[in-house]
């Protein structure tokens, strides 16, 4: 057969064509910028000693402070007085900022920090959050959540990694800066939120209301997120800093069954109960479509030049790679949540009473949405999948679309990447999705450029801890990231 054979033949040469062309794609992507940059500021090794030491003792009483978020706390309950005591302390503890910079108390318990610069540029803004999780556990920790306590060199704590390290990193920069008489030539804001970890409701999102209200213009912002990771990217083995450009959305979709009930001693096979399960079950064993668009997609291009060959050709071609990609990512559940939107039953309720067949059924479905995929498409995709018109679908709360996905270069991402490069050595940087939630959210309609990014190296250790047991920070990594802000406020 002639022709099958010239077939084949053709076939082959386009399959060693394509692999030469995958190949030398990814020979030819070698790193186009440098890994290290220059430092802004270079302080001496005494000078950096002090700077771990009195900041992290800083942050060891800031951890003291129980600013705890519960879920049905409304802005008046919320641990005032504590969050006022806070306060009273920042300024205490920053003198010079507390007279240079205008501090102004929103909502009763948030706090906007104005430190005008000689520019009359758009401000930088950095927001973090003075509330922390609860630590019902305390029992379990090796020292007491709200102690404050150092041993060695190490601070255990709530917040001292989510976010107090944040807010008191910030300050402390922002002093030290004053302190040395360095220029500050773009005005800074810092807006710190009381209610991030219960969704920033009162605090970011009436922070944001007033930067517009009084058209207070900003150029970026720049929020916590992940830090310098190590060993997370496969095939990289580089530090990877990963700045987030955007956080996936959030609803909760209810689904309810209404039938006859009646007595359990003669049951209808189609009650409420088997309808729902039967519409749970086709919802499990379906999933949304992943795709590999930006932000995720940054993350592999930018990555690819520094990765192992095999790494490299495979996240250098996704022209080609793209399906074997996200197989692999599909593979783990937080691979898989960063490429897709994910769903998951997280409540289910019928019946009280045993010899009753219950006459409603409903099951809440929590829904984090992919950047561009609308909680209105997700629910269509729903209502399509289950193709059961006796189960009504509606949304169980006030969801939130997925934010913008901000540019991976320009204001803001080019200075917080040179200060990456110049203050952590062979670090890769790249843009990333978060997927969970940060008060980014409620600045939606302030600017957008957003980057959520924390100066800290992250041990696997470090990472379980936030929102668990035993969090902690050490000296080098708190003072490293001090540094880092410092040397970030030169170069705005
Ligand atoms: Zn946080």
């Amino acid at each position: 057969m002639p022709v099958l054979k010239r077939f084949l033949k053709i076939l082959g040469y386009v399959i060693i064509a394509t692999l030469l062309t995958a190949m030398g794609i990814a020979l030819l992507n070698q790193p186009k910028s440098l890994i290290n940059t220059s430092k802004s500021l270079t302080p001496d090794a005494a000078y950096r000693e002090s700077i771990a030491n009195t900041a992290l003792e800083h942050l060891a009483e800031a951890t003291t402070y129980r600013i705890v978020g519960y879920d049905d706390a409304n802005n008046d309950s919320i641990n005032h007085n504590s969050i006022l005591a806070f306060h009273a302390w920042l300024k205490r503890t920053y003198p010079l900022l507390a007279a240079r910079a205008n501090w102004e108390v929103i909502n009763q318990h948030s706090l906007l920090i104005t430190l005008k610069g000689s520019s009359k540029e758009a401000a930088a803004m950095f927001i973090g959050h003075m509330d922390v999780v609860p630590a019902p556990d305390s029992a379990q920790w090796k020292h007491g959540p709200y102690s404050g306590r150092i041993v060695k060199d190490t601070l255990w704590g709530r917040g001292a990694l989510d976010d107090k390290n944040v807010v008191i990193g910030l300050m402390e920069a922002a002093e030290r800066t004053l302190a040395l008489g360095l220029p500050i030539k773009r005005t800074l804001l810092f807006g710190f939120g009381h209610d991030e970890e219960t969704g920033g409701s009162h605090g970011a999102s009436a922070i944001a209301q007033h930067l517009i209200k009084h058209r207070i213009p900003v150029a970026f912002i720049s929020d916590e997120g992940f830090g310098v990771m190590k060993g997370i990217v496969p095939g990289l083995k580089n530090d990877c800093a990963i700045i987030g450009l955007s956080e996936k959305g959030f609803v909760s979709v209810k689904l309810k069954v209404k039938q006859l009930g009646g007595h359990s001693a003669w049951p209808n096979p189609e009650n409420a109960t088997a309808i729902l399960s039967k519409g749970l079950s086709k919802l499990e064993h379906h999933q949304f479509a992943s795709n590999l668009e930006q932000p995720v997609r940054g993350l592999f291009t930018e990555a690819a030049p520094y990765m192992n060959f095999g790494y490299r050709l495979l996240f250098s071609n996704l022209w080609l790679t793209a399906p074997l990609v996200k197989m692999v990512l599909q593979g783990g559940e937080k691979t898989a949540a960063t490429i897709r939107t994910t769903h998951v039953t997280t409540i289910m309720r019928a019946g009280n009473k045993e010899n009753v067949v219950p006459p409603t059924a409903e099951a809440i479905v929590n829904l984090r949405l992919f950047p561009g995929h609308s909680i209105a498409a997700a629910m269509d995709e729903i209502k399509d999948v289950l193709n059961d018109p006796r189960i009504e679908i509606s949304t169980y709360a006030d969801g939130r679309e997925a934010t913008p996905v901000s540019a991976a270069n320009g204001d803001g991402y080019d200075q917080i990447k040179a200060a990456i490069q110049a203050n952590f050595t062979e670090t890769v940087v790249v843009p990333g999705l978060v997927i969970t939630g940060t008060d980014c959210k409620n600045y939606t309609a302030v600017t957008n450029r957003m980057y959520r990014f924390v100066p800290f190296e992250f041990s696997a250790s470090n990472l379980s801890s936030i929102h668990g047991i035993n969090e902690h920070i050490t000296r080098k990594q708190f003072g490293k990231g001090v540094e880092f802000y410092m040397d970030l406020f030169q170069r705005l």
